[in-house]
C-alpha cells in the first residue's frame, strides 16, 4: 500500500533543506541592510511541532528554541535536556504558570507586567532568567504587550529584581500578508530601544522582531533575533 506520508528521512531532509534556506537568507538580508550576520540570532519556534523534529533541526546545529505553551513545552524541554538546548517562553504568561516557567526556560520574551516578573523572580532559583519586554506598538486593544508609554516603568521595576536579566524588547506586530506594513511597528520599536538604553544597566542587547512573513523587514529595522516557525517547519497543522 503506497501513503503519501513523509517518511522520517524525507522530513528529516527537508529540515536540513529548510534550515540551510533560512541560514543563508538570513545571511542575505543581513549584508543587504549593511549589518553584521553575526548580529542577527535565529530562534526556531517549535510550537505544534514534535520531539522529533526538533531533534532533527537541533542535529543540524540549532541551539534555541521558542514555545508558547508551558503544558505543550515541558515534555519536549524534559526529553531533550541531554541536548543543552536553549528554550525560549515567547506566549502570554499567565500567572499560575511563572513558577513551571521559570524553572524550565532560559528566556521570556513577553513579559508584559510587574506582577508577572516579580512572580517569575520568586521562582527563580539558578542563574539569571533573561527577558525582554513585549511592547504593542500597534496600541491593539486585544492583544498582549505594554504600551510604548508604559515601558519605561516596567523597565525600572524588572531592574531591581536580582534573578531576571533585562536583555531588550520584543513585539508581534499586527498580521498582514504585506510584510511592508510591519515596519513601522519594527522602527518604532528600535527607537524605544535606543530610548531606553541610558536606563539599563548592562546586557541590553536584545530586539526579538520579525516572523516568517516579515523578518527580513525586521532585519531592515535593527533586529537582533528574529523568531521564525513556519520558514523551518513548513505550514503548521
Ligand atoms: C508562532 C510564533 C512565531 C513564528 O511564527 P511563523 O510565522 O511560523 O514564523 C514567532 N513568534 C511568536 C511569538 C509566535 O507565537
Amino acid at each position: 500500500m503506497t501513503q503519501s506520508i513523509a517518511s522520517p528521512n524525507d522530513r528529516s531532509s527537508l529540515i536540513e533543506d529548510r534550515y540551510s534556506s533560512v541560514l543563508e537568507a538570513l545571511k542575505r538580508c543581513a549584508v543587504r541592510a549593511r549589518r553584521n550576520p553575526n548580529d542577527i540570532g535565529l530562534l526556531a519556534v517549535s510550537k505544534t511541532r514534535t520531539i522529533d523534529e526538533i531533534r532533527t533541526l537541533a542535529s543540524f546545529g540549532q541551539v534555541d528554541f521558542g514555545e508558547n505553551y508551558v503544558v505543550d513545552a515541558l515534555p519536549k524541554i524534559r526529553e531533550l535536556v541531554p541536548l543543552g538546548l536553549t528554550w525560549h517562553f515567547v506566549g502570554t504568561v499567565q500567572s499560575n504558570k511563572t513558577k513551571l516557567i521559570a524553572q524550565h526556560f532560559d528566556w521570556v520574551h513577553s513579559i508584559d507586567r510587574t506582577s508577572v516578573a516579580r512572580r517569575l523572580n520568586e521562582s527563580r532559583h539558578n542563574e539569571p532568567l533573561n527577558v525582554c519586554i513585549q511592547v504593542n506598538v500597534d496600541d491593539e486593544p486585544q492583544k498582549s504587550g505594554i504600551r510604548k508609554a508604559e515601558a519605561a516603568d516596567l523597565v525600572e521595576n524588572i531592574q531591581e529584581l536580582p534573578r531576571l536579566r533585562l536583555r531588550g524588547l520584543m513585539s508581534i506586530p499586527k498580521v498582514d500578508s504585506d510584510p511592508e506594513v510591519s515596519r513601522t511597528a519594527f522602527s518604532t520599536l528600535y527607537e524605544l530601544f535606543h530610548e531606553l538604553r541610558p536606563s539599563v544597566s548592562e546586557y541590553w542587547d536584545t530586539l526579538s522582531m520579525g516572523m516568517t512573513s516579515d523578518y527580513e523587514v525586521a532585519i531592515q529595522e535593527g533586529a537582533t533575533l528574529v523568531r521564525l516557525g513556519t520558514a523551518l517547519f513548513g505550514p503548521r497543522a
